[in-house]
């Protein structure tokens, strides 16, 4: 459990057949939202009542400088300057991920695409698949808002599951409820990482919806509410965006 706002969540990880029934024609959904906005946080409920895997671009590449990869020597610099990986090495990394089995039936990305480049590339492999964003939802948070989000920001070592002090704790403080292990700090949650994050990523974001305001997915729920209600309003998108499609077909 996420914590308390989040007590209705089902948890543990679950395959696309044991996913809400509502949200079975579902394939892929995009989170979009500037860092901080609350994709991570929302991934975690969307994840188990579409029933569909999530896919965090800073996860894999987290994993990656850990694990000391090829890849991961590339991406380090970059994320401790608050700057976007270069999209050709993203664009690999996300479709090595997305071409696993347990992504055969679909995926929640979250952090990707972060660039018109990586949304046109995704477009392309999905058409490639017969496939395309089924929706992309924005969590729309002000920019003043989300120093303070990241600021307060913790995650556990173990999955990344992120808390919020004082907004989202924990129910025993430094541990996650979900899984146990201790709760750090990402080196790119500090101050001066932050605004270089957000001075440096929030034009491409806003390029990426445009793109996806172009192709109809767009859909947009106020982030600045409880976790609950964004999780409700984020929920409802998909929704009314599956009735459309099954009142068309
Ligand atoms: P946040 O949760 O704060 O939005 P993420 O965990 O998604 O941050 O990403 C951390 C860092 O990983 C980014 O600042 C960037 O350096 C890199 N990164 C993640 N996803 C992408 C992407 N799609 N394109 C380029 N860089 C990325
Ligand atoms: P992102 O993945 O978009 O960077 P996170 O899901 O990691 O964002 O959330 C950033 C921080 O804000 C975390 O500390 C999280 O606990 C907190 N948070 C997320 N959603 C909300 C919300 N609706 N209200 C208050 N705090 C939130």
């Amino acid at each position: 459990m996420l914590g308390r706002a989040l007590a209705w969540t089902r948890p543990g990880r679950r395959d696309w057949h044991d996913g809400d029934e509502r949200f079975a024609r579902m394939t892929l959904v995009v989170l979009l939202g500037a860092p901080g906005a609350g994709k991570g946080t929302q991934a975690a409920v969307l994840r188990d009542r579409l029933g569909i895997p999530h896919i965090a671009t800073g996860d894999l590449f987290r994993a990656a400088v850990r694990d000391a990869t090829p890849v991961g020597l590339e991406a380090r610099a970059y994320m401790d300057a608050g700057r976007l990986v270069p999209d050709g090495v993203t664009i690999r990394l996300l479709e090595e991920r997305l071409g696993r089995p347990d992504a055969a039936r679909g995926a929640l990305l979250d952090g990707f695409p972060r660039t018109v480049v990586q949304a046109k590339a995704l477009d392309a492999f999905l058409a490639g698949r017969g496939d395309r964003v089924a929706a992309a939802l924005l969590i729309d948070v002000p920019a003043e808002d989300l120093v303070e989000r990241l600021s307060g920001r913790w995650i556990c070592r173990a999955a990344g599951h992120p808390y919020h002090l004082p907004m989202n704790p924990p129910r025993v403080p430094g541990v996650c409820d979900i899984d146990g292990s201790a709760l750090i700090q990402r080196d790119d949650d500090k101050p001066e990482t932050i605004r270089a994050r957000l001075a440096s990523q929030l034009a491409d974001l806003n390029a990426v919806i445009e793109h996806y305001r172009s192709t109809g997915a767009l859909r947009t729920v106020d982030g600045r509410q409880s976790i609950g209600e964004v999780s409700a309003g984020l929920l409802g998108a998909i929704e009314a965006i599956d009735a459309g499609a099954a009142g068309r077909a």
